[in-house]
């Protein structure tokens, strides 16, 4: 019951305007299903392969989001059930998901990974790279796929000022995007140490992992 207790307690404190992705990453399939009874139906991962077998496991009304830094030979795998791919950095690979969306005739819903962290390891986009990617996206007019928002993580830190500073950066970004007309929806920022933050710095989807299912034992 731990897992549905945990969902719960997080829920309440999550603005009606706030979606929760359930980050299942390692997470065994009966974990998920606690979840799922509990009433959870998006659920996040960031590995194709991982997220695939689950998929095929479990219950067909979940929303599967990929939330880790995808390969392009990968998207293949995925492009039949995904819904939203939060990191999409780069134009190649908005090309293969457009590509691979079409052959199933589906059109997948994408969010715009940008670099707001410190940390030159963190993936993502600066401010040059997505204005190149958008006007590639206006020329194109890619059928399958659809832009609905911006994705960040924050400097892993104590330090909640640098935090929200970065929190804040990408909103301004987001908000700027909106009024240059491209009606984005959605604003994947927060994790479990950080959503509340997250939440009042603008976020509309917050990834939680820990703070449900646990720790995780990435030795196993
Ligand atoms: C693992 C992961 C999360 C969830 O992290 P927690 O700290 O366990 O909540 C969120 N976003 C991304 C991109 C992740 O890889």
């Amino acid at each position: 019951m731990q897992i549905a207790n945990n969902l719960q307690t997080i829920k309440s404190q999550l603005p009606s305007n706030v979606t929760l992705v359930a980050v299942s990453k390692t997470k065994p399939v009966a974990d998920l299903m606690e979840a799922y009874e509990a009433g959870q139906r998006i659920f996040g991962e960031n590995k194709i392969q991982e997220m695939t077998e689950k998929w095929e496991e479990m219950p067909k009304d979940i929303q599967w989001h990929m939330i880790g830094h995808v390969q392009t030979n990968k998207v293949k795998y995925m492009a039949e059930y995904v819904t939203l791919v939060h990191g999409v950095d780069s134009l190649k690979l908005l090309k293969e998901i457009n590509k691979q969306a079409k052959k199933h005739n589906r059109v997948v819903d994408v969010l715009l990974q940008m670099h707001i962290a410190e940390e030159e390891t963190k993936f993502g986009l600066d401010d040059d790279e997505l204005d190149e990617i958008l006007n590639q996206v206006q020329n194109d007019k890619f059928q399958n796929i659809k832009i609905i928002g911006l994705m960040g993580m924050a400097t892993f830190t104590e330090n909640q000022n640098q935090i929200k500073k970065e929190f804040l950066h990408l909103k301004s970004i987001f908000d700027k995007l909106n009024t240059e007309n491209l009606q984005l929806n959605t604003l994947s920022m927060g994790m479990s140490g950080d959503y509340k933050l997250a939440i009042n710095c603008g976020s509309t989807m917050v990834r939680i992992g820990s703070s449900i299912f646990g720790g995780r034992n990435y030795a196993k």
